[in-house]
């Protein structure tokens, strides 16, 4: 299932893309695409509710007006795994990692997927990674197989982990400075559960910027596969449903690329995944 959000900042509406294209509103069947809707068998209760026919469509009209909010609502945690894809750690010369590298990201950052990124103020290299975004469906603590892990996740959408390089790499010995800053995470379009994705680690994601392709990977180069990252994850931290964890961005990014091409007001910048739909989003000045 494709599920998405309608409305403006805090007042989106549930939504069903179905496979015929139409959009049926979800308003009374589930709150939200949040924690709860996990917890409360969501995707099961629109399975049924879309089963009956009886789902309200959106005018398309009322549709192509309307914006996308994020695919998640109020994650609990944004947990962020670096230098996950091998030529995206050799762009940046850093060695690769002999386990995961693990950082959090401050979960208000996550905002629509075609909505404004603001570069914060003094920012000279505000950069972009597009990622493979893993959705929490189950609670996940020291998880002991693949399968386990697998079976944590509740669904995938497409993330682009903004980061300023300055406020990550030079002003600080962590990296949380250059991650959280406002709206420095677009989620979405759609939350696209784990059932309708074949194979999670042979999925291809693109990045451009003006429309000059940048990052052009295949979630096949991961260093650590999603099971793997969600695995080691609970050994250290509970998962919980509705939580995000973004698993690593290929290679590509301005910090690694010739001239350092880094964002600048007015820039517009566009992510696919294979499956998950994509995120157009323009660069003003905070
Ligand atoms: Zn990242």
């Amino acid at each position: 299932m494709k599920l998405l959000r309608l409305g403006e900042p805090g007042r989106e509406r549930p939504v069903l893309l179905a496979p015929d294209g139409r959009h049926l509103d979800l308003t009374g069947v589930v709150g939200d695409l949040d924690r709860a809707f996990w917890l409360d068998g969501g995707p099961d209760r629109v399975r049924a509710a879309f089963d009956t026919g009886a789902l309200p469509e959106i005018p398309a009209g009322e549709v192509a007006g309307a914006r996308l909010g994020s695919a998640v609502a109020r994650p609990g945690k944004v947990v962020c795994i670096g230098l996950n894809y091998r030529d995206h750690a050799e762009e940046t010369g850093a060695p690769i990692p002999p386990r995961p590298v693990v950082f959090m990201k401050d979960p208000y950052t996550v905002v629509g997927p075609n909505d404004d990124i603001l570069i914060p103020r003094g920012s000279v290299k505000t950069d972009w990674e597009v990622e493979l975004a893993v959705v929490i469906g189950k609670r996940a603590r020291y998880l002991e197989t693949d399968a386990e892990a697998l079976e944590a996740v509740g669904g995938f959408a497409i993330s682009n982990d903004v980061s300023e390089r300055e406020f990550q790499l030079e002003r600080s010995g962590q990296w949380d400075l250059g991650k959280s800053c406002e709206t420095f995470n677009p989620l979405g379009p759609y939350l696209v559960t784990a059932d309708e994705v074949t194979d999670c680690q042979k999925l291809g994601l693109r990045l451009s910027v003006n429309g000059e392709r940048r990052q052009d990977g295949d979630t096949a180069n991961m260093i650590f596969s999603v099971a793997e990252v969600i695995r080691y994850l609970s050994q250290h931290m509970v998962l919980e449903p509705g939580d995000v964890v973004n698993t690593g961005t290929p290679a590509g990014v301005a910090l690694g690329i010739a001239g350092n091409p880094y964002l600048r007001s007015g820039d517009v910048v566009e992510l696919e995944i294979d499956g998950l739909g994509s995120q157009r989003s323009k660069l003003v000045p905070a």
